[in-house]
């Protein structure tokens, strides 16, 4: 996959992708990050990225020029191509007034060929950056940054992991925290028509077994996998209905939920 990434700071980069997973997958070939400075492509020779704002008000706002140089330097498809998902590609600008980044989304996006991240910064990005250059806007939660690099970062981050074989044990991305999933491959684990269906992953534990009191518990080392599975199970339910309810309206339960589910809460659901 190639990512190409545009900002007023650079040198912001210089360190996220340089270790763990992003590291071995650009080491490896999986991923190509590239990072550009905006003020390269701004179009007077005193490199002025933004401006003040069309009907008064505080800060600046960058302006469209510029993004649309840049981009325009890109092998990148038209917009209605992308709109119309007729090429692996997508151009992404980092908003607090996007729409939500998700897990789901990142599966998708790691299906693509080639991500190009605009990072806003001051009062944001002039709006026809989003009406006609981007084809999505994402914001990575219902918060305001000062830029739009951490969302960058952010994105890459999730997006890179799930590349095929940027991790090591590719299962382990398809039993986490919100991925909704098929059944494992056989050979996996048990034949669960869904792993963690959008719930929050279940309690993992290490050595030692005890720890300041705290034991590990038995089933865990018990060596019986079904029963082991049935508390992940349960712990992931029990664990998303205690900090992320509104998960459990979208999650794809089966019977054994409904029945782990009723024991938790003590009820019928
Ligand atoms: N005036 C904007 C608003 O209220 O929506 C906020 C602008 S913010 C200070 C500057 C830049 O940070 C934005 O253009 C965007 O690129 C980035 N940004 C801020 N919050 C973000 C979020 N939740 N997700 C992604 N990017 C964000």
């Amino acid at each position: 996959m190639k990512i190409d990434i545009v900002t007023i700071f650079p040198e912001f980069f210089h360190g996220p992708f340089d270790y763990g997973i992003i590291r071995r997958a650009r080491d490896a070939g999986l991923a190509r990050i590239d990072v550009h400075d905006l003020r390269a492509f701004a179009q007077d020779r005193h490199r002025t990225v933004d401006d003040r704002p069309f009907g008064g008000g505080e800060g600046m706002v960058l302006k469209p020029e510029p993004i649309f140089a840049w981009v325009e330097t890109l092998p990148v498809a038209a917009r209605d191509e992308r709109l119309a998902g007729r090429v692996p590609q997508s151009v992404i600008l980092l908003s607090a007034q996007g729409k939500r980044f998700c897990q789901r989304q990142s599966q998708e996006l790691a299906r693509l060929e080639q991500l190009v991240l605009i990072c806003g910064r001051y009062e944001g990005v002039d709006e026809r950056v989003s009406q006609g250059l981007a084809d999505r806007e994402l914001s990575i939660g219902d918060y305001v940054l000062s830029g739009g690099e951490i969302g960058a970062a952010v994105i890459v981050d999730c997006v890179t992991r799930l590349l095929p074989g940027a991790v090591g044990n590719e299962a382990s991305t398809r039993q986490e925290s919100f991925t909704e999933y098929e059944p494992w491959p056989s050979g996996i684990g048990p034949t669960a028509t869904c792993v963690s269906g959008g719930l929050l992953d279940y309690p993992h534990y290490t050595r030692p077994a005890n720890f300041r009191g705290m034991a590990v518990p038995e089933v865990l080392a018990s060596g019986n996998h079904d029963e082991i599975r049935r508390w992940r199970r349960r712990s992931a339910l029990e664990k998303t209905l205690r900090n992320r309810p509104d998960l459990l309206q979208q999650a794809a339960l089966g019977e054994e939920d409904r029945e782990l589910l009723s024991q938790i809460t003590g009820q019928n659901t």
